[in-house]
């Protein structure tokens, strides 16, 4: 018992820890969006202030997290609206371009032979 929860708490801690640094670094990026572009939705057009600057969101073009050039390309302010619809619409095409939203075609591939049994089907024995 003793060492599922200090597994459970290290798991948490670490868990804990990699949320801070995402959130970190999300707020790197945003503040310096926020500083180069107007705060207005890339969308809709609407205008933002220092009341709701929260649901002003800073989008990634190319949808990488990752990628945060100090020029700011990759980024585009959105409203969360217009931030949502965008993700919903990215996935759609995702989901569109690999035929299917779920699972892994190498672990089907490796799992499900769809000729196993095939010689002796046609009683090659
Ligand atoms: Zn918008
Ligand atoms: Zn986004």
């Amino acid at each position: 018992m003793a060492i599922e929860e200090s597994a459970a708490e290290k798991q948490a801690r670490i868990v804990a820890r990699a949320r801070q640094e995402m959130e970190a670094r999300e707020r790197g990026y945003r503040e310096q969006a926020l500083k180069m572009y107007p705060w207005v939705c890339g969308r809709c057009g609407r205008e933002f202030n220092h009341k709701n600057l929260r649901e002003l969101t800073v989008h990634h073009r190319d949808h990488n997290h990752d990628n945060n050039p100090p020029d700011g390309s990759n980024w585009e302010l959105l409203c969360v609206y217009c931030h949502d619809n965008e993700h919903s619409r990215y996935e759609d095409h995702i989901a569109a371009a690999s035929g299917h939203a779920d699972g892994d075609p190498q672990q089907q591939g490796a799992t499900h032979n769809p000729f196993a049994g095939l010689k002796d089907l046609l009683g090659d024995k």
